[in-house]
């Protein structure tokens, strides 16, 4: 079955089409899986997971943790038996927008914010949906992967996908160590991307899960067009090229290994 393990239809960049959207799913058909950014889209995502094979992850993105508090208990009560995994959740240095506060003071509440989201990973027995970006210009900030995986295993806990990943092979390499999967998006079908495709490479197919992370980031043949769980299909056979291998034999691993994370039926 084919799965897009990373999508937002709960956005609102869906509010006008949702429904069609929808539709095109459930007609291939393929599983979602919706991932809430905060407490709202947490809770569209688990109100999406009425459709079919859709189902939905709960958090509080490393972007927002200054719109919202994070209340553990009030994301507890959003858990359900469609909810597969906690977050998005982790560490961004790319997105520092709060002007008015330090670095460190930003940096510092996104790490309280992914430790408390591994208690409630840990509390549910969950996996966690994890996101590091690097910074674009500051040298000192590009070490995002290895900061992740530091908290985690100060944490005891590694279970997980690193999803949309965009780091190195020496990056990659720690987070497959660690146990972890590695979430690959569009991005690998971006003529620019050859260093992102010599990392899937490397990395072992029993190891990966595909993603769209729509609407954002669709893949070439669409780019700059608003993203959907069915173009995730272009990233399958990004990689069955990359592997040499048939789409289809890279479908059905990528959804042995979801189903194995996830605990999908
Ligand atoms: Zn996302």
């Amino acid at each position: 079955m084919l799965i897009d393990t990373h999508a937002h239809l709960n956005f609102e960049a869906y509010n006008e089409d949702r429904g069609e959207v929808i539709e095109r799913c459930l007609d291939y058909p393929m599983t979602v899986i919706n991932i809430g950014a905060q407490y709202d889209t947490s809770k569209k995502a688990v109100e999406l997971s009425e459709n079919g094979n859709f189902y939905n992850t709960i958090g509080l993105h490393p972007i927002h943790v200054f719109d919202e508090e994070f209340n553990i208990q009030k994301y507890q009560k959003l858990i359900t038996n469609k909810t597969v995994a906690i977050g998005e959740t982790g560490l961004d240095y790319f997105h520092l927008k709060e002007k008015e506060k330090s670095l460190s003071e930003i940096i510092e509440k996104q790490k309280q914010i992914f430790i408390k989201h591994i208690e409630l990973a840990k509390d549910n027995d969950l996996p966690l949906i994890c996101h590091g970006r690097n910074s674009g210009n500051d040298f000192t900030l590009q070490t995002v992967y290895f900061d992740l995986l530091k908290i985690l295993e100060q944490n005891n806990y590694s279970r997980g996908v690193m999803h949309c990943f965009g780091g190195k092979i020496a990056e990659a390499q720690s987070v497959i160590d660690a146990g972890m999967y590695i979430g690959f998006t569009g991005i690998i079908t971006f003529p620019n991307a050859q260093g992102l495709r010599d990392v899937v490479a490397e990395m072992p197919l029993d190891r990966i899960l595909i993603e769209t992370d729509a609407p954002y980031l669709a893949p070439q043949k669409y780019r700059g067009e608003r993203n959907e769980p069915i173009y995730v299909i272009q990233v399958a056979e990004k990689i069955a090229e990359i592997k040499n291998m048939k789409v289809e034999e890279v479908i059905e691993q990528v959804w042995k290994n979801a189903k194995k994370l996830f605990k999908i039926k």
